[in-house]
């Protein structure tokens, strides 16, 4: 029910940010030309910052994505757009785009300099490949599109002035990186649907409504620019092993309440055994198994406090209803067994089945304690009185 939920909630973003988009173009066709035209200028000032910002906190992929759009862009302003064929070069600009966000997506950050290197190289040469064609075998080409014959032969059908092979690449690439999406709702992934939404939306315009590439450009200078923030924001707030909210996040969040909530603190119990039983690799896996557990099953936000203690928030309801509720959760942690990866496992013979449990301790804000600091630290002595009266229990 909840993986449903889940689903339907991640497929009505897609939608929402597609109708969005749309939104944003239609918004750009009633631009003047007067104003689009300062787009020329803005475009290039948004990339260099882009540039300057990614190198220095090291965002490769977006980068070679601004590097991308500068080598797409700047030959259409520097010999005036006239100059190559345009159906090539929307075409070229679709494909070109797919399969480097296609790429780009395939490794994880920080990437090898030979991979950058690499990846490089071969966006250059299709960049490279793509203005030739442009300008040598330009009218030829468009002779074959207006033909409705293609390169491969297929039926042609029109989508603005888009070929069925950019169709056809540009959905394949959509449909991969919607469905990693689904699974994966933020990071490069969300970009590359993003630009490819409106990629799609600007060649899907009808007759009469089209905007100028420069529109198309700054729209994707300004995702990137949402993508870069967002993944900065993600290093200060987000704990990359169990993927929950850090301390700071946590602290943040306490500066903003203004009363009536609870506090609860976990801790996992003996985490130190499996440490030194199973190796530190078993001992991070057993931090994310018991962080997901929590993230699925606590009706509140769940932060990752620092080692293996973890802190709860809830704004809603009294103690004792927070209580009763942890201890089911207290109780699902419990039977839910852990499988050892016989590869992280320091001795292969060790791997199998084991059982994980936590304490907890909860505490009310109230007249007792009217400071986060202070319900934070009641919190902290509960969980403690759990630890002694024998671990594996939720404690006040
Ligand atoms: P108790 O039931 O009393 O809580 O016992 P414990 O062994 O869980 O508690 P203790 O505080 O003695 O040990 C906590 C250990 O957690 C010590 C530290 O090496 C380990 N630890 C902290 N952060 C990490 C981490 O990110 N990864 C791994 N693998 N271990 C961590
Ligand atoms: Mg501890
Ligand atoms: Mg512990």
């Amino acid at each position: 029910m909840v993986v449903v939920l889940q689903f339907v909630k991640r497929v009505a973003a897609i939608v929402l940010r597609f109708v969005f988009l749309i939104i944003v173009f239609v918004g750009l066709t009633y631009l003047d030309s007067s104003v689009t035209s300062v787009f020329d200028y803005l475009i290039y000032i948004l990339f260099g910052a882009l540039l300057l910002i990614g190198t220095y906190f090291n965002k490769q992929k977006a980068v070679l994505l601004i590097g991308l759009f500068l080598l797409m862009s700047a030959p259409l302003d520097i010999f005036g757009k006239g100059y190559f064929d345009d159906v090539i070069i929307t075409n070229g600009i679709a494909v070109l785009l797919a399969i480097s966000t296609l790429l780009l997506g395939l490794f994880q950050e920080p990437m090898r300099l030979s991979t950058l290197a690499t990846l490089i190289l071969l966006t250059l040469l299709q960049t490279l490949a793509m203005f030739a064609a442009a300008y040598y075998v330009g009218s030829g080409a468009v002779v074959v599109t207006m033909d409705h014959r293609t390169p491969l032969g297929l039926p042609a059908f029109s989508l603005g002035t888009l070929s069925p092979e950019a169709v056809f690449i540009l959905l394949v690439s959509f449909a991969g990186n919607t469905l990693k999406e689904l699974l994966v709702p933020h990071g490069f992934a969300s970009l590359t649907v993003s630009l490819l939404m409106s990629l799609g939306i600007f060649h899907g315009l009808p007759r009469g409504m089209e905007v100028p590439p420069e529109s198309l450009f700054l729209v994707w200078g300004l995702l990137t620019a949402v993508y870069v923030f967002r993944e900065i924001y993600q290093v200060s707030y987000i704990d990359p092993l169990t993927e929950l909210p850090s301390r700071r996040a946590l602290l943040e969040e306490a500066s903003k309440l203004t009363g009536g909530y609870v506090v609860a603190m976990a801790d996992i119990d003996h985490f130190k055994k499996f440490n030194d039983k199973y190796g530190h690799d078993v001992g991070d896996d057993v931090l994310a198994f018991v962080a997901s557990i929590l993230r699925q099953n606590v009706r509140g936000s769940v932060f990752r406090y620092g080692g293996e203690e973890f802190t709860m928030l809830f704004r809603k309801g009294s103690l004792d209803e927070v209580i009763k509720h942890l201890d089911e959760v207290r109780e699902k942690v419990a039977n839910t067994k852990f499988r050892i990866r016989r590869r992280a496992a320091k001795n292969p013979s060790s791997a199998g089945e084991v059982t994980v449990t936590v304490s907890m301790g909860v505490a009310e804000y109230g007249n007792k304690y009217d400071s986060f600091s202070e319900v934070l630290k009641a919190a902290d002595k509960a969980l403690y009185r759990a630890k002694r009266k024998g671990r594996n229990r939720v404690s006040k």
